[in-house]
């Protein structure tokens, strides 16, 4: 008889996927009277929408409309909606703003990959990748300004966490960016961006939803990767959301990956990768492990051969990533031949691995180098 996988707790306590405590966005129809007007449309959730416009009074299909208008029209003038009355369309000036981040600079990569530096309302900054490939344009986002994480290699871990970003601001790469290269669209979202994005998981979610709204931009949660260090408490947001899940695994075992990074000594392997196959289990998907190659530390064959025992019985895909150096870091990316043997070792072994191209040097979008440009005073 087939055994029944273990449920992960959403389906037992119906909350989703951005329901947190203490939110940072209340927007219901009492608390959002008490916030600042106008307030960013891009902060809403169709069913967010539909309650505040309940509390002015006006029908729940408005917010259907807007989204429309919004979100697949990209027509952010009132003026313009013309299934809207004169009255409506006036009032609803005063309750909404379409700003998105300003660009502050847009830099292009020789191999095409481009790096676009926002500036948020408050003077903090971060960076949003496109990456293109055959068939796909991926868009590389950011959760957070800095990272609480601290993982030993990373740039944006130098930083310790600033704030978390809101709805809008995630939502606002996107838009924004969709703008700068219109008409071309992004297929493909991955949340690798500056930020750990289990750590904000309210505007990380609700940015899912609002993106895949099928009367708004109806982009596929299936082309939406979240990519996390580990917050083994918060991953069951992944699976109920629908999105992709990439583990940044970077260690063979838990002492070498509590040495790079810390949040392994508080969830460390055996919880992390059960967590992996509950995924699995209920989604039918395939975990991607990230696995950066520091020389010396992380790229010996003999350490291949440990990630492939980690591993083997997980339904998986490995990735691996050569360091990306950038000021001040410890560590150097090993050698062309290093990495190829280390690659070799794992395909000799039957992994499914993949060695992800590095895309983006030359102008410092690189996976770990993105940082707040602020932080480092000079507009990288
Ligand atoms: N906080 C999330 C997502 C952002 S980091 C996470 O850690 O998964 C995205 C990826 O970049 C992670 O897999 C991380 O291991 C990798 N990374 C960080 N610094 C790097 C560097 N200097 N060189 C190469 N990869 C790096
Ligand atoms: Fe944060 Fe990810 Fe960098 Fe670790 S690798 S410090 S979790 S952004």
């Amino acid at each position: 008889m087939a055994r029944t996988p273990e449920k992960p707790s959403i389906w037992t306590d119906g909350k989703r996927p951005w329901d947190v405590e203490n939110s940072q966005e209340s927007l219901s129809q009492n608390q959002g009277a008490m916030l600042e007007k106008p307030i960013s449309f891009y902060r809403f959730t169709q069913d967010q929408l539909a309650q505040y416009l309940q509390g002015l009074g006006k029908e729940k299909f408005r917010a259907q409309q807007l989204y429309r208008w919004v979100y697949d029209q990209g027509i952010t003038d009132f003026e313009q909606m013309s299934n809207l009355s004169k009255d409506f369309r006036a009032g609803l000036k005063d309750q909404f703003n379409f700003e998105l981040p300003e660009v502050v600079t847009h830099l292009k990569s020789e191999d095409k990959t481009e790096k676009i530096l926002f500036k948020l309302y408050d003077g903090n900054t971060v960076e949003a990748v496109i990456i293109p490939s055959k068939e796909r344009l991926t868009l590389c986002i950011s959760s957070e300004v800095g990272c609480n994480m601290a993982c030993t290699f990373c740039y944006t871990g130098k930083q310790k966490l600033k704030r978390r970003l809101f709805t809008d601001e995630i939502v606002g790469q996107f838009v924004k960016t969709e703008q700068l290269i219109a008409p071309q669209k992004i297929t493909n979202i991955v949340f690798m961006g500056m930020g750990e994005p289990l750590d904000n998981p309210e505007a990380v979610f609700k940015t899912v939803e609002i993106l895949h709204n099928p009367f708004g931009r109806n982009f596929s949660r299936k082309k939406v990767t979240i990519s996390t260090s580990g917050l083994v408490p918060e991953m069951w947001r992944i699976m109920a959301s629908h999105t992709l899940l990439a583990v940044s695994l970077n260690g063979y075992n838990d002492q070498s990956r509590s040495e790079i990074m810390p949040i392994n000594k508080k969830y460390p392997l055996a919880t992390l990768l059960h967590e992996c196959q509950k995924y699995i289990q209920w989604s039918k998907e395939k975990v991607t492990f990230e696995y950066v190659l520091l020389k010396g530390v992380t790229d010996q064959v003999e350490h291949a051969r440990q990630l492939y025992h980690l591993t083997k019985t997980i339904s998986c895909k490995i990735n691996i990533i050569p360091f990306n150096e950038h000021p001040g870091s410890d560590y150097q990316r090993p050698s062309l031949e290093q990495i190829e043997r280390f690659q070799n070792e794992l395909i000799k072994l039957g992994a499914h691995v993949l060695l992800r191209k590095t895309m983006g040097r030359d102008i410092y979008a690189a996976c770990g180098q993105l940082t707040s440009a602020a932080a480092l005073n000079k507009n990288l």
